[in-house]
């Protein structure tokens, strides 16, 4: 079947004349979600007046990149925003994650969906951000990282891992599903020339597969979200059909909003390019029923490490060693056994002449004995040279516009870069 005959599953024969000639259009709009523990929206909105707020998400701005190159700013480097697409953030403002969940993403590289879930649940609780591919789980770890993000944990894993361990465990569970990625046809040609029906139907039954499981591990009356880049029934409508056949799940309906399409189940809302703007996304919620209670409880566990505390000033949370590392964790959670990137904030290492703090908390921290920069000096450190300014001997936090931006070790006033290598770009 040819993509055209396969969208009447649920189009109408002019939805679809217009769906296929948005496609063609290759004028693509970018989106950020702002992090807000870091600029605020108005300072934000000063800096950049041609940014347009999402007309449904907080926090999310719409902008054109011949107004603005946010992915070569410094703003960027110093995680004061992620770049997504403008469709994406429908799904975790969906979800309405809190501070005290315990949310899990199967699927998370690169990684918007998840930071914009733990913006939402203000760096507080766990996210446990999952990726099967192990690539792609580091460039995960390095976007979680750079945001500041203290309550992911990432993981490495297939979802029978995950499975095995967390049986009706967490309270919310997104799954952002491996796709046909028609909703990306506008910007990546690729895509276009690979689509084949059989690639959806086979998609469509890893698909069925992947919600079933998922939906195992959520807590009852906790909430999913499933969602996708295809525009194809198989691999939306379909696969919620397939879970609410087969399990106890619940729809939970999501109220209209301006540019959302209802195929005439009802099963969820289509984001169509023509209707929405943005690239195309299908978005499904669902809910686990309450029955027995059966709602895991986590353990609250004190840690030996207050020399640590002290040195990093957490106060609340979980810190442990890891070989020689430290990290910090808003809760405990379990993750014996899984393939962890990331567990959790990393602080650093004790070492005998002092404590080596660890890239990942400058983008977290503010307290630690710190050194303002100027534009200058912070695009120049970035860069990898060394500082030269008046200081104190030892570690230094060095901030801009009071926002730590990575360590350097100061001494007689040459402050040694310790930006990672791999990080270090000419602005
Ligand atoms: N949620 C991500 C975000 O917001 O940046 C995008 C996820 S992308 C649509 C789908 C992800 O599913 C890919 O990262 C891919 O590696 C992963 N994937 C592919 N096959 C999978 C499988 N069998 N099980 C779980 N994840 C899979």
């Amino acid at each position: 079947m040819d993509f055209r005959t396969h969208l009447k599953k649920y189009l109408l024969d002019d939805q679809i004349e217009a769906l296929i000639k948005s496609l063609e259009n290759k004028e693509v709009k970018h989106a950020l979600v702002l992090n807000d523990e870091k600029i605020s929206v108005d300072s934000f909105k000063k800096e950049f007046p041609n940014i347009i707020p999402h007309p449904i998400v907080p926090n999310v701005f719409i902008y054109d990149s011949n107004d603005y190159s946010f992915g070569k700013h410094i703003y960027h480097e110093m995680g004061y925003y992620y770049i997504f697409e403008p469709c994406s953030s429908i799904v975790s403002h969906l979800l309405n994650p809190n501070e005290n969940d315990i949310v899990l993403d199967i699927a998370a590289a690169p990684g918007g969906k998840s930071i914009h879930t733990s913006l939402l649940m203000k760096n507080q609780g766990i996210l446990v951000s999952n990726e099967i591919q192990q690539a792609r789980a580091f460039v995960l770890s390095s976007n979680v990282e750079r945001m500041g993000r203290k309550n992911i944990i990432v993981t490495n894993n297939n979802i029978d891992d995950l499975v095995s361990k967390y049986q009706n465990y967490f309270s919310k569970i997104i799954l952002d599903a491996p796709c046909s990625g028609s909703g990306m046809f506008r910007k990546m040609d690729a895509m276009k020339e690979d689509w084949t029906y059989q690639k959806v139907l086979s998609l469509s039954s890893l698909q069925k597969e992947l919600i079933t499981k998922a939906y195992s591990m959520l807590q009852e009356g906790g909430k999913l979200v499933y969602s996708t880049c295809s525009f194809s029934y198989e691999e939306d409508e379909e696969v919620i059909i397939h879970l609410l056949n087969n399990t106890d799940a619940q729809l939970l309906p999501i109220e209209n909003q301006n540019g959302f399409y209802y195929s005439k189940e009802k099963i969820g809302i289509h984001l169509l390019p023509h209707l929405f703007g943005g690239e195309g996304h299908y978005i499904c919620l669902i809910e686990k029923p309450i029955k027995n209670l059966a709602i895991p409880s986590y353990k609250s566990l004190k840690d030996k490490f207050n020399d640590i505390r002290k040195i990093t000033h957490l106060d609340e949370g979980y810190i442990y060693k890891f070989d020689d590392t430290y990290y910090y964790l808003n809760k405990y959670i379990d993750t014996k056994g899984l393939h962890i990137i990331r567990g959790g904030l990393k602080l650093g290492v004790q070492e005998k002449y002092g404590f080596v703090f660890d890239h990942a908390l400058s983008h977290y921290s503010k307290n630690i004995n710190s050194l303002e920069l100027t534009l200058e000096e912070a695009k120049s450190y970035i860069e990898g040279n060394q500082i030269t300014k008046n200081c104190k001997d030892g570690y230094v936090l060095l901030t801009y516009q009071s926002n730590g931006i990575g360590f350097g070790k100061a001494s007689k006033n040459k402050i040694n870069n310790k930006y990672p290598k791999g990080l270090r770009i000419k602005l």
